[in-house]
């Protein structure tokens, strides 16, 4: 079923974000990771795709592994990379023969080593609006959802123009927004304002990461532009200095519940979880949540 039908039939709720791990011999751990997730009966769950040095190929198998063995509504994350009409299309008539209604559509980044323009790496689909766009024009029974960026995107000259990008991200077709994490939800609040005092009316999924350790936090950090707030820092930091890892890790879980927490007493539609393919923090943060 597509996802903003979902929203409106059960929120709040919450969603699990997983990647296909590199080897095979890791996938049946893996399996038994999403199944142990079941619990939280996701409202659906997400893949990505060439994320990593991740394949086309193993976002497929394992969104079809995901399907036989949990039975979740699956997602897809598709990218512009390096993709032509054809390519796409082979990709979006994979997933809509395993029964998939969903799929989030991205422009991607320069896979690290490539050495050649970016005119040649996103020649076809320029900007994630462009696939969108075609998604929305070539497989109409797909929802699409985009990525969205409540501290703007890395790349943006401008806060302002970067919700303009939203904006007509969302007039080629797309039909909700999944948010880049972060750490303090005034930022998702005001971006939400924000995009709703535009006219962006689809909703907005905010997107939560567990800190699981320091070194998975600056990990994070080095992909993606989060802002972490001093307090949580200090926080941090203190545990750390205190009781080591696993003081972080209560940190960590507290952090982000207490985010869940305000999250969906402030009107979120529901949360969507970056698993890291990984169950234990995700219970934890949502214990008696929902
Ligand atoms: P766009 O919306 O195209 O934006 C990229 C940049 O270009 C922004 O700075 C934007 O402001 C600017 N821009 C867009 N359109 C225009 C325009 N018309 N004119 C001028 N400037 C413009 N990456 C993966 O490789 N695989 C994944 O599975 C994956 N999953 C993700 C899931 C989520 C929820 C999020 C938040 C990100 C994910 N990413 C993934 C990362 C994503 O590919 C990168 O953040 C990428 O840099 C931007 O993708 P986008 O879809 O936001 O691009």
């Amino acid at each position: 079923m597509q996802i903003p039908q979902l929203i409106t039939e059960r929120s709040p709720f919450v969603s699990l974000e997983f990647f296909p791990p590199k080897k095979q011999e890791e996938w049946p751990g893996f399996l038994e990771v999403a199944q142990e997730l079941k619990q939280l009966q996701p409202l659906f769950a997400s893949v990505t795709y060439g994320a990593g040095g991740s394949t086309q190929s193993n976002t497929l198998e394992i969104c079809e592994q995901l399907i036989a063995t949990c039975g979740f509504e699956i997602m897809p994350h598709l990218t512009g990379v390096a993709a032509d009409k054809d390519k796409i299309d082979g990709f979006l008539g994979a997933i809509k023969a395993m029964g998939i209604s969903n799929v989030l559509a991205l422009r991607g980044d320069r896979p690290a080593g490539f050495t050649g323009t970016d005119a040649e790496l996103f020649s076809t689909f320029p900007h994630a609006s462009n696939l969108v766009a075609y998604i929305h024009d070539h497989h109409p029974q797909l929802a699409i959802g985009v990525a969205g960026f409540p501290e703007a995107h890395a790349e943006a000259p401008s806060f302002a123009a970067d919700l303009a990008v939203m904006q007509r991200k969302v007039e080629c077709g797309a039909d909700f927004i999944i948010t880049q994490l972060y750490f303090d939800n005034r930022v998702y609040f005001d971006y939400v304002e924000r995009l709703r005092a535009q006219g962006v009316s689809v909703p907005v999924v905010p997107g939560i990461l567990p800190i699981r350790s320091l070194a998975s936090l600056r990990f994070v950090l080095e992909m993606c532009n989060a802002r972490v707030p001093g307090r949580l820092i200090n926080s941090l930091m203190k545990a750390h200095e205190q009781g080591g890892a696993s003081a972080v890790y209560e940190i960590g879980v507290a952090h982000a519940r207490a985010q869940v927490k305000e999250l969906l007493d402030g009107g979120a539609p529901g949360v969507h979880l970056y698993t890291l393919n990984k169950a234990d923090m995700c219970l934890a943060v949502m214990d008696g949540l929902l």
